[in-house]
């Protein structure tokens, strides 16, 4: 039997580090969890404590990470992403997307191992251009209350650029558009389990600003799958990974409410600085690429994630 590979995943045990870790165990991969738990829970990974291919280690990505061993490929997910989490630490943020990535990718270099860092849409900041092409260089607001992650995100994307091209590391970078499922925080602000749990708690929605803001929701099983193909082949400019399935924050809260039969009334909030009006992935390049494209219609994804938060809940349908 051929020996097993080994992938690196940080934020292993955030709400997409745990997805990946999971498809890569699958896979037949040997995976190794870094974390520091800042936005992260080890609850997401408990299922994995007696998988003898699995391995966690308490780590911030941000000092100096030694491994011994083989390493074949490293996903760099470790980041903050829900805008209360990055208003809340800022200078954590921007700190585990340059020091963190540099670190990641300085792994990579010393192992000869491929290397996936998790980028974003917000990239393309509050966007120009409709729908967004990799193309797109964006309309960001460095300054803003968000730039701490945008131009973090910004910056793991140059600095991988230049790894690539000045050290020969293979590279990869997908931008992530808004993807939701099973294991996110219920309070970590987020448009989804926000709705959902306000919902199920019989609280009024916070609709954001008038709600006219557009979103496009990605099943978490569907976004895994397209960065797992992205991983294994060849492409090492960013490749946009998100369901083009556009909807008003305001229809989104009008699904959930019809969604879950429930009555609760909307209520409607500021609307945060910078708050992007628009956002929609342009996925053509991802299907010719990587013969990609969703599966996971947002009723079912939807279900499965009320289905989740009932759970953690204890609300019994
Ligand atoms: P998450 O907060 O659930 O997971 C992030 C994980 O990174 C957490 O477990 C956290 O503890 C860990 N982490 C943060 N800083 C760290 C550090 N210095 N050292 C070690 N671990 C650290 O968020 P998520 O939604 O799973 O996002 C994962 C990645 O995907 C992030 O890089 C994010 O920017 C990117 N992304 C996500 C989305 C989305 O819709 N979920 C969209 C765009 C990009
Ligand atoms: N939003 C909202 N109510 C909430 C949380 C978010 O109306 O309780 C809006 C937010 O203003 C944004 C959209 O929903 O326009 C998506 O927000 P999220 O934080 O999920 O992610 P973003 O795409 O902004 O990074």
């Amino acid at each position: 039997m051929s020996k097993k590979k080994t992938a690196v995943v940080t934020g292993a045990a955030g709400f997409l580090g745990s997805h990946l870790s999971d498809r890569l165990l699958a896979e037949g991969y040997k995976v190794i969890g870094l974390d520091n738990l800042i936005t992260g829970n080890v609850r997401n990974i408990e299922h994995l404590a007696k998988n003898e291919d699995f391995d966690f280690i308490k780590q911030d990505v941000t000092k100096f990470i030694y491994l011994p061993g083989q390493v074949d490929l490293i996903f760099h997910f470790a980041s903050p992403a829900s805008p209360i989490d990055y208003l809340q630490i800022p200078i954590q943020t921007l700190k585990v997307g340059s020091l963190g990535t540099h670190n990641a990718l300085g792994l990579a270099k010393e192992k000869g191992a491929t290397f996936l860092i998790a980028s974003t849409s917000e990239c393309y900041g509050d966007p120009l251009e409709h729908p967004q092409k990799e193309t797109y260089w964006g309309n960001v607001n460095p300054v803003g209350p968000r730039g701490c992650y945008d131009e973090a995100k910004r910056f793991a994307e140059a600095i991988t650029m230049a790894y690539h091209r000045f050290h020969n590391v293979d590279t990869k970078i997908v931008r992530i558009f808004n993807t939701y499922g099973p294991r996110m925080r219920l309070e970590d602000g987020r448009v989804v389990p926000a709705f959902i749990g306000q919902s199920l708690q019989g609280k009024p929605l916070t609709v954001f600003g008038d709600g006219s803001q557009t979103r496009s929701f990605c099943y978490v099983s569907d976004l895994i799958d397209g960065i797992y193909r992205l991983s294994q082949g060849n492409y090492h400019e960013p490749v946009n990974i998100g369901n083009p399935g556009e909807m008003t924050v305001l229809q989104f809260a009008e699904k959930i409410l019809e969604k879950l039969g429930s009555k609760v009334p909307i209520t409607f909030l500021p609307l945060p600085t910078d708050d992007p009006k628009q956002r929609k992935p342009d996925i053509s390049l991802a299907k010719k690429l990587l013969g990609w494209e969703p599966q996971v219609s947002f009723d079912e994804g939807i279900g499965r994630t009320v289905t989740y938060f009932r759970d953690f809940l204890g609300i019994h349908a």
